[in-house]
């Protein structure tokens, strides 16, 4: 046992320093940038999907247009010589709400343009964010490698006392739990009860599981799959 938690020691160092790559000020830049990039490209997909719904609109009022077009010239066509007074009358409504509805009609087409104009504004302004934010990640990425390479060394150095320490390990069943836990991101694997608690997860542990550890030694923690231990 005493093998496996030199080894363990000796991952947890490996651990702190591939931390230490991920925490460094270019590895959370690059996070940042990452996210930069994705809600860039959800913000571009909203607004090619505002674009089709404007183009959509436009075409509807491109239909309604030409109707409308159509209905003046049902208008002019009318014969107006031998008109009576009643028809000239209904000839003014048709014509007043022909006005109406193409101006209105108008309005609608303004509404749409200074709507596609402003979509290409942004459109614009996020492209210009992208580029810029794929630029800086590619000199971010070179200072996360220059990082990697700093701890490179170091972990290797740690790899390969592992290496020389595990065909001393004595209990063979034990060090596999302990690299099948490791390997599933549990870690530390073997942990010492502290006090009434888990010294992995730190949750309360009954008095029924600590009667049954003095028996046993070692026993899986029922809240993080952890091995507890007794003693130091
Ligand atoms: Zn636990």
């Amino acid at each position: 046992m005493k093998t496996i938690l030199e080894i363990q020691k000796l991952d947890r160092q490996i651990k702190l320093l591939n931390r230490e790559v991920e925490k460094c000020p270019a590895s959370v830049d690059f996070k940042k940038y990452k996210q930069i990039l994705q809600e860039g490209r959800t913000r571009f997909e909203q607004l090619e999907s505002q674009a089709n719904e404007i183009i959509k609109s436009y075409n509807n009022a491109a239909n309604k247009y030409n109707k409308l077009k159509g209905n003046s010239e049902i208008i002019r066509k009318r014969n107006t010589k031998d008109i009576d007074l009643d028809s000239v009358n209904s000839l003014i409504t048709d014509a007043n709400s022909l006005v109406g509805e193409l101006s209105e009609e108008n309005r609608r087409v303004e509404d749409l343009v200074r709507k596609s104009e402003e979509i290409v504004r942004k459109s614009a302004e996020l492209s210009n964010k992208l580029t810029e934010a794929k630029r800086r990640s590619g000199s971010i990425k070179a200072k996360i490698e220059e990082k990697k390479q700093e701890v490179a060394p170091k972990i290797a150095e740690i790899e390969k006392k592992i290496k020389e320490l595990e065909p001393k390990v004595q209990d063979k069943e034990k060090y596999a739990k302990y690299k099948e836990m490791k390997q599933k991101g549990i870690f530390p694997v073997y942990v010492y009860i502290e006090d009434v608690f888990c010294g992995g997860c730190k949750v309360e542990l009954s008095l029924n599981f600590i009667e049954k550890l003095k028996t046993k030694k070692m026993l899986t923690c029922e809240h993080c799959g952890r091995i507890i231990m007794l003693d130091k």
